[in-house]
């Protein structure tokens, strides 16, 4: 078991650093005076199996920074498991909470299972006093809580971050493995109404993932710096001719050097304005990159069959570029399949008609650099125009909470969480069926050419984000479940 050091980072009171959000940060720490008030007096241990990578980690160290500038005691362990086999295990059980693998779990599982859990119980035990609350991330440490609970005298919450919408026989089996720990629980969050198994309904508060406006990949960049960092990363260098920005009143015509060449004003900006169309995710079959490029291609070609020359509609479809971005598998020794993918999506671009092969890019995107990652994902969503979200199944798309946040239109598939993220007709456009390329190819042609309702999507996706998906949205929603009766 070990415990984690979080340093302090922006304060609350640094009105400069979160500015347009910063009246959502007051009305924030005023709702929060109360929860946190009757909180007093108790430590939250949050409890989970890693201390990098994955969205837990990363987004726990915001929570607690501004958790604890608030007077709240919150500490953060991590269990130590040395053996193989637990992690084969609680992979198995986390797949099977997704709905996969064969369901079977046996005695033989159970006890790897609290073995690992009960080797970090005697230092929990030493730090974790009565009357504090214990809340557990995921299914790796879930028996370590129960036992805590049979020694002192605390709360404890299951946080789970995945689900599958519907019950089936392999989701059955493994709530009916996890059912003695679940039984002592005083609680349960999840991140959706549809992801809660039955039995738990009554226990649990929903509170979805959200992100930190602060991070780098959130922060906001003003569209010169955005240029710079794709012009750095090397990552614009193929289209460098070819990428047209509005900067202020005038129009500035990014060249081949990266410097800026200015153009009139008076033009048309919709006609020199050069749209960008944008997925960025893992190379997965299940993001539905393979169907949005041929979307793309029909809309193109059918733009070029029916559409009139003369026309700006037919002009601005001509000129829009898709941006397909993913992890570089240089960086991914862990997921042969993300090369496969990213191989069978590059063979198809090949064979795309050399007409078309400049309007689509496939970025790779370098991981040796967190920093550095970030800001390119923060610099590729604000300089589009579109955001696309093609999931065959998604959980939760924090891509399209990212690109709401920067006020974007997304077009999403109604895969289960991104129809709960999106609005249709507000935030953006639910496309029902990913694999449907000719609806696809509409709606991605209907949004490029209704530019005023994509504004419109885009300022009312930026307000969705701040009332429910920023850290301080879900802070509120976790202080309530904390300070409330339930635990
Ligand atoms: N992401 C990234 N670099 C990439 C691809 C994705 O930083 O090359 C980020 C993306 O911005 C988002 C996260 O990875 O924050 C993916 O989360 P999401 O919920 O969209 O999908 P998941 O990967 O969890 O299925």
């Amino acid at each position: 078991m070990q415990k984690i050091n979080v340093k302090p980072g922006a304060k609350l009171v640094d009105y400069k650093a979160y500015g347009s959000l910063y009246s959502s940060v007051l009305d924030f720490m005023e709702q929060a005076k109360d929860p946190i008030e009757s909180l007093k007096g108790r430590t939250i241990w949050m409890i989970n199996s890693t201390a990098i990578g994955g969205g837990v980690a990363e987004m726990l160290p915001s929570q607690m920074r501004i958790l604890r500038e608030l007077g709240v005691s919150i500490e953060w362990l991590v269990i130590e498991a040395k053996k193989d086999a637990f992690f084969d295990l609680t992979k198995r059980i986390h797949n099977a909470i997704h709905g996969s693998g064969n369901g079977v779990f046996t005695e033989e599982d159970r006890k790897i299972y609290e073995e690992v859990n009960r080797n970090n119980l005697s230092k929990a035990l030493e730090l974790i006093n009565d009357g504090d609350i214990v809340v557990v991330h995921d299914p790796q440490p879930m028996p370590l809580a129960a036992m805590i609970k049979k020694e002192k005298n605390v709360s404890i919450i299951w946080r789970c971050h995945i689900g599958l919408e519907e019950d089936t026989d392999v989701t059955d089996a493994v709530w009916k493995f996890l059912e003695p720990y679940t039984n002592d629980y005083d609680h349960f969050v999840f991140s959706l109404p549809s992801y809660v198994p039955k039995p738990l309904k009554n226990r649990t508060s929903i509170i979805p993932p959200a992100i930190d406006p602060l991070s780098h990949k959130n922060r906001e960049l003003q569209l010169h710096k955005c240029i710079g960092i794709l012009y750095q990363s090397g990552i614009l260098d193929d289209h460098k001719a070819i990428l047209y920005h509005r900067y202020e009143h005038l129009v500035r015509k990014v060249m081949p050097d990266g410097s800026f060449d200015v153009l009139d004003a008076g033009q048309n900006l919709d006609l020199i304005y050069r749209p960008i169309v944008t997925e960025i995710s893992r190379w997965d079959r299940l993001k539905g990159f393979k169907e949005l490029m041929e979307a793309f291609i029909k809309m193109k070609l059918d733009n070029r069959k029916y559409g009139d020359p003369k026309s700006l509609e037919y002009k601005r479809i001509e000129m829009t570029l898709l941006v397909m971005g993913g992890p570089d598998p240089a960086f991914v020794s862990d997921d042969p399949e993300g090369k496969e993918v990213l191989k069978e999506l590059t063979e198809t671009y090949k064979k795309v008609d050399s007409s078309m092969q400049n309007d689509i890019a496939i970025l790779l995107l370098p991981l040796d650099n967190p920093k550095q990652n970030a800001l390119i994902v923060n610099a590729l969503q604000r300089t589009s125009s579109i955001i696309v979200q093609n999931s065959i199944q998604e959980g939760f798309g924090l891509t399209a909470t990212e690109a709401m946040w920067k006020r974007k239109p997304v077009l999403v598939s109604n895969a289960a969480g991104l129809k709960y993220q999106v609005v249709h007709n507000q935030t953006g456009q639910i496309n029902p069926d990913p694999t449907d390329i000719e609806s696809l190819a509409k709606t991605l042609a209907y949004m490029l050419n209704h530019p005023k309702e994509r504004d419109k999507w885009g300022f009312n996706g930026q307000l969705r984000v701040i009332q429910n998906f920023t850290l301080f949205s879900q802070l509120l929603s976790w202080l309530g479940t904390l300070s409330a009766n339930k635990v």
